[in-house]
């Protein structure tokens, strides 16, 4: 019944009210909190709250608003990805990557983005709209349910997947604290990292939270002129004045940021590109992360080879910066974010688009687990435009952005 409210989407006080309009003391709110951050998949598995309380929550809630839509393994399934469908149709994908020494989950705060990034599969589609807070959460949880399983536990949460965290604000800050709630799922708001393109107010903003995240800044170029190209917010907050934000907010909470930079063949790997980086963070409280494109079809971009990323790691290096080098995880999972929700709407839209490539079309829709979703577009979900004031407030209008990049690009080649 999907007019039956997820368990999460009401508060504590809520639920705490719920329970005693039934007679049941308050702390069982804590009883089944803590059921969810342990992974059940349903009320009935609660064993220590009674059957008819139980019974209760089941007419009243569902235990997430999130539908599993389709699942792709890679990495000899270190790395799984989910397209979950959201309540209204559109959907959103989440990352679990498991290591020897944690499990990382990558998360989506938007369906869609209102950013526009011309490298990025997310931005290539209509924007949907903002997650709400349980949404977000519920990744989580369903990440938890999957690792459970496997006598694994969620340590790390990274705000990296589809959309802008920060064009999402109230929601990602609300489920930051749920998830770092020791009721729920307890995790260290340290190991929690929030990402953003460069939202400026909104950095400034998460530095009086007084929630130590590790802020992460999506940076891709040091100067302005590429820099407007590969990330279009740029042209409103440049990349000088979002520098000095970023590390306003590391002189406020003691926390390095980091600045990823996804590496993308010819565009930003040169020499240049390395000096310039090394002018604006030199002696700054910052670590770069480099990342190699994960490629993306329909865009310009090519991934360097082994020896450019190598390179250009030396040149970062030679900056005297700290410099890691992202593992690239899920090339055989559609790995970039957006991919797989993209193959799954042109599969599902127009399937005769998936014969380039029959093998892994026909592997995820083996493994398509739920109903047909409302998308009727080969690019995407069926929403027009967003309805949600963050987009109205963003530059760069989605449709010519890729004809803009290639035009930008050649430009200042
Ligand atoms: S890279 Fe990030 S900010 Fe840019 S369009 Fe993709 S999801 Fe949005």
């Amino acid at each position: 019944m999907a007019d039956r409210p997820a368990i999460l989407s009401i508060s504590a006080k809520e639920l705490e009210t719920w329970l005693t309009a039934r007679k049941a003391p308050a702390y069982r709110r804590k009883q089944v909190w803590g059921w969810l951050a342990r992974g059940a998949a349903s009320f009935d598995e609660m064993r220590d709250v009674p059957k008819p309380l139980r019974s209760g929550l089941e007419e009243d809630f569902r235990i997430t608003s999130l539908r599993p839509v389709a699942v792709s393994q890679a990495d000899r399934s270190l790395t799984t990805k989910t397209l979950y469908e959201l309540d209204g149709g559109h959907s959103v994908e989440a990352v679990v990557m498991r290591y020897a020494d944690r499990s990382t989950l990558c998360i989506s705060s938007q369906a869609g983005c209102p950013i526009g990034c011309p490298f990025c599969a997310t931005g290539k589609f209509p924007f949907g709209r903002n997650l709400k807070a349980h949404e977000i959460v519920e990744q989580a949880l369903d990440a938890v349910r999957m690792l459970a399983s496997e006598g694994r536990r969620l340590s790390h949460v990274v705000f990296m997947g589809m959309g802008e965290p920060m064009a999402n604000y109230q929601s990602v800050i609300e489920s930051v604290r749920r998830m770092s709630d020791p009721d729920l799922l307890g995790i260290s708001p340290r190991r929690i990292v929030v990402s953003t393109s460069g939202l400026i107010p909104r950095i400034a903003q998460l530095g009086e939270e007084k929630l130590p995240v590790t802020l992460a800044i999506s940076l891709h170029a040091a100067r302005d002129e590429l820099r407007d190209v590969l990330v279009p917010i740029n042209r409103k907050y440049p990349v000088a004045d979002l520098v000095a934000s970023s590390q306003a907010y590391a002189g406020k909470t003691g926390r390095r940021v980091s600045y990823e930079w996804v590496l993308l063949a010819g565009v930003n790997d040169t020499e240049r590109d390395a000096k310039e980086l090394g002018t604006l963070l030199r002696g700054k409280l910052a670590h770069v992360n480099l990342i190699p494109f994960n490629p993306v079809d329909d865009t310009p971009y090519r991934a360097p080879e082994r020896a450019g990323v190598r390179r250009f790691r030396e040149l970062v290096e030679a900056q005297s910066l700290n410099v890691t080098v992202r593992d690239t995880r899920g090339r055989d999972a559609d790995a970039a974010c957006g991919q797989l929700h993209e193959r799954v709407m042109r599969e599902r839209a127009a399937p005769v688009l998936t014969s380039t490539r029959p093998g892994r079309a026909s592997s995820i829709r083996r493994r398509c687990l739920g109903r047909a979703c409302s998308a009727t577009t080969p690019s995407g979900c069926t929403a027009s435009s967003s309805t949600e004031a963050s987009t109205a407030r963003l530059p760069s209008p989605r449709s010519s952005n890729g004809r803009r990049a290639r035009q930008r690009i050649s430009a200042s080649a």
